[in-house]
Order: C-alpha cells, then structure tokens, then sequence
C-alpha cells in the first residue's frame, strides 16, 4: 500500500479535506497532516520563527499550528512511517485559477511536494462560496486523477494543478489539460472604520477580469470541464534569458567606470 499524504489550507476540519482523505483511503494508506485552522492565501510560507506543535487528534490524522508547508514538510520528515509516494492537497473551498495559484497555500503544500520529488496534486472546486460545494464530485475525479498518477507518475519538477467545477458528476464535460490563465481583481480593496473612526483596508472580493483563451485553466472550469494545469517550480523565462544574453550587454563589473555605465 502507498502512503499517501493529504494535506491542505482550509485547516484539518475542512469538508474538502475529509473528503479527499476518504477518496485516498481506498488508493492507499492514507494520513492527513494540515493546519489547525483555516490558512487559504498563505501561499509557500514557513514558519522559522517559533515552534510547531502536531496533534494527532485521531487516528493518521495531524494538525499542526502552522502553513500548509509546515505540514506537508514535518509530515514527510517526522511524522508519516515512511516517505510518501503521493502528495494530494485539497480539496479547496474555491478555485485556484490563473494568477491565483501564486497565493494558494492549497498549491503550495502540492509545490513543497514537488521539491521533495514526491509527485504532488493540488485540488480544488470551483465555488464562490454561494453554493452548494459538491465535493462527492471532487472527490471522485481526484480519485480517478490521482490513481492515474500513482501508476504514471509526473514528469520532473512538475506538480498538478486540478480545478473541478461545483457541478453534479453527469453534468462534468470532460477532462482537460491547461495552461495557467491570468485573472486581475478590480476594486479588491474595500475602505472600512474601527469603532473609534481609524481607517483600515480589507483585501478580498472585487470583480475578477480574466484573460480569454480557450486554453487557459479559467475557461476551461467556466465550460464545465475539469481542469488540470501542469505547473513547472523552474520559474526562469528561457525566452527572456536568451534574448538578454544575446541582446543586452551588462557593463563589466571589474571596470570602475561600472556604476557609470549601468
Ligand atoms: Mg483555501
């Protein structure tokens, strides 16, 4: 039996996470390692500066004090018998989409897999929270997904990112693969007072703007199919850097006309 580890950052009491943890039950021996409380749009954060404490709070289940990334790292490190074969992080109340995916701490704890080379999926439905969240269909298609990887694999420095849309499992188009969209939130930041008249800012809400494109992760979930982005750590430009390396040429730093001419 694999050992599978489910992690997240809706906290260990999360729906999305129980069940995603029952669909992993059935594919392998399967643990939860997640925060204690709600920690979405903490993206990779570590926690350096204090102690960690893990809870096991029932049988293979763990939560911890900290980020997604804690969790997954103690977990592989301190907490699971052996390494994991497969990381699943989910199933996150909302999409993570486009630009998104840089604040998810959904995605980070699949990102954090990654660099350990255990291959990681990141999962999440598609709601905006006005819904019901049918997470029997999540659940079914990361079973599907995930047992696909488990026999397959990922290709190197590779994790998946899959969002499925809040539909019944009949209504589901199909299933296809993408590439990451990018989504620009207007008027996001809402003026708000403390009793004693202070004024504060609250990021959240806004109207998303997204870029078309019948191959982005957004318009695919918006046409009712699941969407599966595979996402590179590498983050270089390759472009970018072959046009700069043949394009500009930087001023010789052991000249000391440097500063000059930079
Ligand atoms: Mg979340």
């Amino acid at each position: 039996m694999s050992v599978i580890l489910v992690s997240n950052d809706d906290g260990v009491h999360s729906p999305g996470i129980i069940a995603l943890y029952r669909a992993m039950k059935s594919l392998g021996e399967a643990y939860i390692v997640a925060p204690d409380r709600e920690r979405s749009a903490t993206s990779h954060s570590l926690t350096l500066h204090r102690p960690l404490k893990a809870e096991e709070i029932r049988l293979n289940v763990f939560c911890i004090n900290g980020t997604p990334t804690d969790c997954v790292t103690l977990g592989i490190n301190k907490l699971l018998p052996e390494k994991p074969a497969l990381i699943v992080s989910g199933i996150n109340k909302g999409a993570n989409l486009g630009d998104d995916v840089t604040y998810s701490g959904t995605v980070a704890a699949a990102i954090e897999g990654t660099i350990y080379g255990i291959p990681s999926i990141s999962f999440s439905l598609v709601n905006d929270g006005h819904h019901h969240y049918h997470f029997e269909t999540a659940s079914y298609f990361a079973s599907k997904i995930t047992s696909f990887v488990l026999k397959n694999s990922l290709p190197y420095d590779t994790l998946l990112n899959v969002n499925i849309p809040n539909l019944r499992k009949e209504e589901i188009c199909g299933i296809k693969f993408t590439r990451q969209g990018k989504r620009i939130y207007d008027n996001s930041i809402q003026e708000t007072y403390s009793p004693w008249g202070e004024k504060h800012y609250w990021i959240g809400g806004g109207n998303p703007f997204w870029e078309r494109g019948e191959d982005t992760d957004i318009e695919t979930v918006k046409a009712n199919f699941i969407s599966i982005t595979p996402i590179h750590l590498d983050m270089t430009n390759y472009d970018a850097l072959s046009f700069l390396n043949e394009k500009w040429s930087m001023p010789d730093t052991k000249d000391n006309r440097f500063e000059k001419k930079l």
